[in-house]
């Protein structure tokens, strides 16, 4: 059993001794069954909150209303929940309330696919209610239950599928797929950050050009801002070189053959509800593409871009098969004199003492000598760009 297992067994013990049932469940069991990487543990339990509480010496209330209790326990920390149905689903998004109940089958009907509806308790025992065992060997994203019942509930739960396949290298099974293609049209119904949410993790999952013909073919992509109507466009997606693993690159890939003009980046971002950090990125990485298919760029120009930038758009043409010297590229932005503004040997202050009087002109000739030092016409040190300054007007 993996550490981060076997460092959660005492919390097990202590519900099970305190008189509660105590399972893992989710994510981190099926992560465990094929062999993945476990990023926390899911615990559920008979025990209302209260209990949980008085149970642990640390705990943080981080959804008593929904049941969630997180204990601080050793190094690490452990969201406990307690058994729970959802019921009353009135808007396609999240159940009106919660009610707890005191057995793990019922809190295991309401997870959204047989894979992530797997329990193990501490003695390593799995509780695999719905056959998830068999579609994790069969590498199957199948709902529990009836499909089109789940998505009605919560239409995320189709995002989640695609995302899940594109993650887990699976495969929709047919009458879940088929329930997706029915009912796309319900994503309308879900807030565009949780479906970005999903949509970026299938992005930079390693079978993100499968799960997104997935999407395609079940017509979800008609739903997601700014996709609709753009079905040819995007089926170059499944046709790429290689997947995306970076935010940045994924984005910036969907632009780029959405043909999307650099002066609507920043509405398309927006319309996704991606940060300002996030636009910024690929607006630069979007613009040093565009200029990669036109010409080879000046040292002045791989300057402004910078190194991040600069690998993240060679990212970019090596996933879009754009055929670019990225060797000699990146050998060029490393030959740069200078690699920021900062490392520039003089500044405003030196130009002054010069004899440069502030204001725009002042602003000109620094601007001048940062290109001509990039350039390599100019030496990055006092006496040489003193001796140019001396020779100006
Ligand atoms: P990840 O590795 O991304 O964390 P996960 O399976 O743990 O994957 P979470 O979103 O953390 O996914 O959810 C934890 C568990 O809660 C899931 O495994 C599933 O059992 C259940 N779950 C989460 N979201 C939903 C949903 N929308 N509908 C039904 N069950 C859900
Ligand atoms: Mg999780």
């Amino acid at each position: 059993l993996p550490n981060i297992f076997t460092a959660a067994l005492p919390v097990l013990e202590r519900l099970e001794n305190g008189g509660f049932e105590a399972y893992f469940v989710g994510g981190a069991v099926r992560d465990l069954l094929l062999n993945r990487h476990i990023h926390d543990v899911d615990i559920a339990t008979s025990a209302y909150p209260e209990e949980v509480k008085e149970l642990f010496q640390k705990t943080i209330d981080t959804g008593i209303k929904h049941g969630t209790v997180t204990v601080l326990y050793g190094d690490s920390s452990y969201e406990i929940t307690t058994f729970r149905t959802e019921s009353g689903y009135q808007d396609y998004r999240r159940p009106d309330h919660v009610t707890f109940v005191q057995n793990l089958d019922a809190d295991l009907k309401r997870r959204d696919f047989t894979i992530n509806a797997l329990a193990m308790n501490l003695r390593g025992e799995i509780i695999d209610l719905f056959d998830g065992l068999n579609d994790l060997k069969n590498r199957l994203i199948k709902a529990v239950g009836n499909p089109e019942q789940r998505f009605h509930e919560d239409a995320l739960r189709m995002m989640r599928a695609v995302r899940f396949m594109s993650q887990l290298k699976f495969k929709l099974e047919d009458k879940t797929k088929q329930a997706v293609k029915d009912h796309h049209q319900l994503l309308k119904k879900i807030s565009v950050e949780r479906i970005r949410d999903e949509f970026v993790k299938m992005g930079i999952g390693p079978h993100s050009r499968q799960a997104f013909q997935t999407f395609l073919d079940t017509n979800l992509s008609e739903d997601v801002p700014d996709f609709a109507g753009k079905s040819d466009l995007l089926a170059v997606y499944p046709k790429l070189k290689f997947n995306p693993t970076e935010e940045t690159s994924f984005w910036s890939v969907i632009i780029i053959l959405l043909k999307i003009q650099d002066t609507q980046i920043n509405k398309f971002m927006r319309d996704w509800k991606n940060s300002n950090a996030m636009t910024e990125a690929v607006e630069k990485i979007v613009t040093l593409f565009d200029l990669f298919s036109e010409r080879i760029p000046t040292d002045y120009e791989l300057f402004k871009a910078g190194k991040t930038v600069l690998l993240n758009t060679i990212d970019v043409a090596h996933i879009l098969g754009q055929p670019i010297d990225s060797e000699a590229l990146v050998d060029r932005y490393m030959a740069l004199p200078i690699k920021s503004s900062s490392e520039l040997a003089i500044d405003g202050r030196f130009l002054i003492k010069q004899g440069i009087e502030p204001g725009p002109k002042l602003g000109k000739m620094l601007n001048t000598i940062k290109e001509k030092v990039i350039a390599g016409e100019l030496e990055n040190n006092e006496e040489a760009i003193g001796a140019f300054v001396a020779k100006q007007d």
